[in-house]
């Protein structure tokens, strides 16, 4: 479908060379000219250029990458197709050496949305059963994608107008994203989706609906990936969070930018239709199912590494300010390492109980990754605020930036700014950082990310129950209440 020009450039620089592709790209009332050098979008591009290039590197090529059996050539391992239990540890391997690069700070490396089409194409004999064209289409995107390293965002939610009402129900009927016409060729699509992370600077879109879609509803049950530089399609992105390094060392670098994404009748050719009018083929594939587990995974992977982050990060401020001789910090600095060993322990009972299904592909256990992911969600806000009942007031005694560069000034912040154990310098550079995670619009952005990532917690915890195996706990009241 595209004209991949393989000899030209290594990964990363051709990733650079493709954005400019005449995508519609909104940042306050601006059209953005060419997104590869926009400063809004300048640390998590140069971030995925930099990664994207080690499938060159001689020394990283084999870490982070393999070769794809069409083209000979490294393709990232987020494609990799687990044969075997060794093979699900490289992919995770590979999502580690990314994630520890990153500290977590980046959800969308490219891996998730790689890794859900990754498990739809290992299931496509099982999601064929609900469209016999669904083996055929999920291939040879599967295909492109890996050998053509594209980047994927998924966009679930329609715009948050009025959750009180179903689809249907709107004032307009514009307002959930649906089919307006189809022809031989394809399918032109109307509506928006609330938030696409990285959508400005990704390839292409997987678009879904949100829930469970029950009859009457099928012009919305449909699986579809949309080109994000196809007619009709407008992004429109927040606000940019990205301060100076010096102000924001962490939002500079990993301020991923989230946009609405608007689709003003944009046509889909029926090659890039998974699904059509088809709630039950759409809910298989959902999200939350065992073949999004090679997603979760990766979901969990990147947590892990970001919650031991904030927990180093508050390890450091309690001994920079000498409050970790303090029993009540002790405890909550022993609750941020509780947290972090569960996420760990959760992701190796995920690994050591994958199995291969029928067609041999090995799938981590789905359970305990859900539960490591929900857990996350309260989780994260919690060590968040962890961080603030330790640092107080602290992360507000901090100069700006350019203070240093007055000699009086200077002499004071020596002076009144450092810590217990650190100089000034470094006691300013840690509560920024700290900052960074806690109080600054990206940080905060980050908290709300952890909470709703994954969808509505809310529902995600009742499906916990909903879902749950209840029968064997059940059977042993049973057993206490029949025994005589
Ligand atoms: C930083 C960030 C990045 C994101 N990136 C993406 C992305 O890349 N792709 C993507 O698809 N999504 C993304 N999301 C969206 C995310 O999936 C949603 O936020 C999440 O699914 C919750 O939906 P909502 O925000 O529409 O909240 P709503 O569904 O509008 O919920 C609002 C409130 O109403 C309650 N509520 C609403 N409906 C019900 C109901 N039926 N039953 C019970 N309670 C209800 C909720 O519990 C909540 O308290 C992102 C979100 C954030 C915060």
């Amino acid at each position: 479908m595209t004209n991949y020009d393989r000899t030209s450039t290594r990964p990363g620089d051709h990733y650079i060379a493709s954005l400019n592709d005449g995508r519609k790209v909104w940042i306050n009332d601006n059209p953005v000219e060419d997104v590869a050098v926009h400063p809004a979008f300048a640390g998590p591009v140069g971030v995925l250029k930099t990664f994207f290039n080690e499938l060159h590197d001689p020394e990283l090529k084999d870490k982070v990458g393999y070769v794809s059996p069409v083209t000979g050539e490294y393709v990232h391992k987020s494609f990799l197709v687990p044969q075997t239990k060794e093979q699900l540890l490289e992919r995770k391997a590979a999502f580690e050496y990314w994630v520890d690069e990153t500290d977590g700070l980046m959800s969308r490396l490219s891996e998730s949305g790689r890794s859900i089409v990754t498990g739809w194409y290992a299931s496509r004999a099982k999601l064929a059963a609900y469209d016999k064209e669904f083996e055929r289409k999920i291939t040879a995107y599967y295909e492109q994608a890996r050998d053509e390293h594209r980047i994927l965002v998924s966009v679930v939610a329609d715009p948050q107008i009025d959750r009180s009402k179903e689809q249907t129900e709107l004032s307009d009927p514009d307002l959930a994203l649906r089919v307006v016409s189809e022809n031989e060729e394809g399918i032109v699509i109307r509506g928006a989706k609330m938030l696409g992370t990285a959508a400005p600077y990704a390839h292409d879109i997987l678009v879904l609906p949100e829930g469970r879609l029950q009859e009457g509803y099928e012009q919305y049950a449909n699986l579809i990936i949309v080109a994000a530089n196809s007619p009709g399609v407008e992004i429109v992105c927040r606000d940019s969070f990205a301060l100076s390094p010096q102000e924001g060392p962490l939002s500079a670098l990993y301020d991923e930018m989230d946009a609405a994404v608007v689709f003003d009748d944009v046509f889909v050719p029926w090659e890039r239709v998974l699904f059509y009018r088809n709630p039950e083929g759409v809910y298989q594939a959902a999200l939350h199912k065992k073949e999004n587990s090679l997603m979760h995974h990766q979901s969990v992977i990147r947590l892990i590494a970001k919650y031991a982050f904030v927990t180093a990060t508050g390890f450091s401020i309690a001994e920079a300010i000498g409050a970790e001789r303090f029993l009540h910090v002790q405890e909550k600095l022993g609750e941020l390492v509780v947290q972090l060993e569960s996420l760990k322990a959760l992701l190796v009972v995920a690994e050591i109980e994958a199995q291969p299904d029928e067609f041999g592909t090995w799938w981590p256990k789905a359970l305990p990754l859900r539960v490591a992911i929900d857990a996350a969600s309260r989780a994260y806000p919690r060590a968040i605020e962890i961080l603030q009942l330790i640092g107080a007031g602290g992360f507000l005694q901090v100069p700006s930036a350019d203070a240093w560069a007055n000699d009086l000034l200077r002499e004071r912040i020596g002076k009144y700014y450092r810590g217990a154990r650190v100089d000034a310098d470094t006691k300013v550079k840690l509560f920024r950082l700290a900052w960074d995670l806690i109080g600054s619009p990206a940080g905060s952005r980050q908290e709300l990310y952890e909470r709703f990532f994954s969808g509505d917690p809310v529902r995600n915890f009742a499906a916990q129950y909903l879902e749950y195996d209840k029968q064997p706990l059940l059977q042993k009241i049973q057993k206490r209440l029949n025994s005589r």
